[in-house]
């Protein structure tokens, strides 16, 4: 059997780096350093990762940039600046929402949300290395905010304007009221997950103290929950409530049994349960294999028990009052 022989990691040759280069995970500086392991966190790395020097390109015209001395193409004349350079890199590698969202905004949100359903794929290609935008991923997430409350209000006008229509109802007055009321109970339901998510994001930001001698930085926290527990949960948790009220408004309008009905609302709650279930395995993933902390189960079964305790208790207390 042939071994494959990992090449060993070469440092690059200082002389030619022009920018900082820390540990992407804590944050320690690394330049003109040999070793490919963080000092402060033990973070192994390769130097062709950290340091990418051959990869860097003109962001105009693609020219190599490696060697330049003078932070200007000697191609097309266009200025660049070193970090610039190696962040383009950084982005070329995933086409996701926080990378893509100004060229484009819908289809890069898709795009997350499709690698966000496979965490086992999206750890692996976005790299600790490329250092989050904060503003771009809490967009992403308020637009899965607001898709939520797209599609629940959206089922709720299809199944309300339906019976009115089999019921021979079509009063002008009678339709703002349907849309009113659809779209509040939309916002409703967003509004409690988002408070719910804003829970989840305060329970999990302290971890970076506690993650000792790791200490990853706050923006790393937050993409892992904004694409395990918003981008999914999201989406997952307004597909099963929509499928739950079709349910349930199919067996006002059709007279479906009520053992049927019954029937039918367990197999949703299954299917609610194995899929929610992608929310804690989600975050053991990013803990796991992007920040590479070894104990991510307890981390993201202890955070999202906690934040349901909260919410319910607070939830209470609200009703209470
Ligand atoms: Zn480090
Ligand atoms: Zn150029």
């Amino acid at each position: 059997m042939l071994l494959r022989m990992k090449s060993p990691s070469l440092p690059p040759d200082w002389s030619k780096v022009h920018f900082p280069v820390e540990c992407a995970r804590c944050g320690h500086d690394l330049f003109g350093r040999d070793e490919p392991t963080c000092p402060a966190c033990q973070l192994e790395f390769d130097w062709s990762d950290a340091v990418p020097l051959d990869q860097l390109k003109c962001n105009e015209c693609g020219y190599a940039l490696m060697g330049l001395t003078e932070q200007r193409c000697p191609e097309c004349g266009a200025a660049f600046t070193w970090e610039d350079a190696v962040a383009n890199h950084r982005r070329r590698a995933a086409p996701l929402f926080e990378n893509r969202w100004r060229e484009a905004f819908l289809r890069s949100w898709f795009t997350s949300l499709w690698w966000a359903v496979r965490p086992h794929r999206l750890w692996r290609d976005v790299s600790v290395r490329d250092t989050p935008s904060m503003a771009p991923l809490f967009i992403m997430v308020a637009v899965s905010l607001l898709a939520m409350c797209l599609l629940v209000s959206g089922q709720l006008i299809c199944q309300w304007s339906f019976t009115s229509w089999t019921r021979g109802i079509i009063v002008p007055e009678y339709w703002a009221q349907i849309l009113t009321r659809a779209f509040s109970h939309g916002a409703q339901v967003a509004i409690y997950a988002g408070f719910w998510e804003c829970l989840v994001l305060l329970l999990m930001l302290p971890h970076g103290q506690f993650i000792q001698p790791v200490s990853p930085r706050k923006a790393h926290i937050v993409r892992i929950w904004a694409y395990s527990v918003c981008m999914y949960g999201n989406i997952c948790f307004a597909i099963v409530s929509v499928l739950m009220e079709t349910i349930n408004g199919m067996q006002h309008l059709l007279g479906i049994s009520q053992d049927a009905q019954y029937a039918a609302s367990v197999a949703v709650l299954i299917t609610w349960a194995i899929s929610y279930s992608l929310v804690p395995f989600g975050m053991h993933r990013g803990f796991r294999q992007y920040l590479r902390v070894s104990y991510s189960w307890a981390i993201a079964l202890a955070t999202l028990f906690l934040s349901f305790v909260v919410f319910s208790a607070i939830m209470g207390l609200i009703s209470r009052l």
